[in-house]
């Protein structure tokens, strides 16, 4: 007991915190859906976005289900594993490593399957800073009559999303990321196909994992009663995310994060540095990844710019020691951030031994901003 002459009657915000009401429930869902303009149904997965992700893959997956899973990082590579423990036959598309995936290689892999009933693709990247061609990868899903999973975890809110207008069956928003919100649960847009696909399934019942199981507690009963217990400091913190979304709205929140992604490009080509990702255009506007160069190690990049203050995300997954990366996502998508990520990156560098010009790195970055100001 940190206090133990503290009095219980006294109001603590953490702690005495109202219950989620079903209709202030159902309002944030609305909002969802209002935001993302989608006429899919808008279920709350009540954890981190990687389990509505594996909520996602165990409520779609069955023998016999023919899956192309595109492979940008280890999300997809959960995602893959999450479909074959449920039995289905899954052909990953993997990319080069840390790299967006090339949409002829997911042409290839429905080509050569002939018949595909489901397609799952990353839209952006935050493990890598890569943007997958979210648009191709979704008209082969259609040509393939395949169902589209899509996780937007990271690119909802930063890279323009229209689900209804791509066909996505099932989109995984999470609210962390550019949204700037909570990390303690996400969101999962499903259309009606999705939902008969699901009543196909191998279906994992009763369970905290069946999307279909949400929907027959909460949407088919009238919204009326709510799935399970929402924990309310994550359903107000929410709230309180999408209310600041609103107030700026979708086109400025993801006019702000593709600033910031340009920016950051432009300060590390003038560093003299070659962005990780090097097509702009395949770049996600989540984070910016900078390599770590030939000889110099990732923790002794990290360590020299942390001595300036400033936090550089380190490798995941595969490309673990290959790259940093700058975050940039919800309130980091903003001038001051972006700087210091370019410049401390610069600096830590330079004490490591490289030649770069900070100077030219700081004027880019400034340049970059003002001219879409
Ligand atoms: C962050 C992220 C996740 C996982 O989200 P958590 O909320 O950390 O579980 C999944 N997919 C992508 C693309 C992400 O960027």
């Amino acid at each position: 007991m940190t206090n133990p002459s503290a009095s219980h009657d006294i109001f603590d915000p953490l702690l005495d915190v109202p219950p989620v009401a079903a209709n202030a429930y159902g309002r944030l869902a609305d909002c969802v859906k209002r935001l993302f303009d989608t006429t899919s149904d808008i279920l709350f997965v009540q954890a981190e976005a990687l389990l509505a992700l594996e909520a996602a893959a165990a409520s779609l997956a069955r023998p016999g289900l023919a899956a192309v899973n595109v492979v940008t990082s280890p999300y997809g590579a959960y995602f893959g594993a999450w479909l074959r423990r449920g039995g289905a036959a899954v052909t990953d598309v993997v990319a080069e490593p840390g790299q967006p995936a090339e949409a002829a290689a997911v042409a290839a892999a429905i080509t050569e399957l002939g018949k595909v009933d489901l397609v799952a693709v990353v839209h952006a990247e935050a493990a890598n800073g890569s943007l997958n061609p979210l648009d191709e990868v979704a008209s082969l899903a259609r040509e393939a009559g395949a169902l589209l999973v899509v996780d937007a975890v990271a690119s909802a809110g930063g890279h323009p999303l229209d689900i209804d207008a791509l066909g996505i069956d099932l989109c995984v928003l999470g609210p962390q990321k550019a949204l700037g919100g909570p990390t303690g649960l996400s969101m999962v847009a499903v259309s009606q196909r999705a939902f008969s696909a699901m009543a196909d399934a191998a279906r994992p019942a009763p369970s905290l994992l069946s999307l279909l199981d949400i929907k027959e507690a909460w949407l088919d009963r009238g919204r009326g009663a709510l799935p399970g217990t929402p924990p309310p400091l994550e359903f107000r913190a929410l709230g309180a995310a999408l209310d600041r979304l609103e107030a700026e709205g979708l086109p400025a929140r993801i006019a702000r994060h593709q600033r910031a992604a340009r920016a950051s490009r432009a300060g590390l080509r003038a560093l003299g540095v070659a962005p990780w990702i090097a097509d702009d255009g395949r770049a996600s506007a989540l984070v910016t990844a900078a390599p770590v160069p030939e000889g110099i190690a990732a923790d002794d990049l990290i360590d020299a710019a942390a001595r300036f203050g400033v936090s550089l995300g380190r490798g995941f997954g595969d490309i673990e020691h290959r790259l940093v990366r700058f975050d940039h996502t919800g309130v980091r998508a903003a001038f001051p951030p972006v700087l210091a990520n370019v410049v401390a990156y610069g600096a830590a560098l330079e004490e490591l031994g490289q030649r770069v010009d900070l100077g030219a790195a700081a004027a880019a970055v400034t340049a970059a901003w003002q001219k879409e100001g």
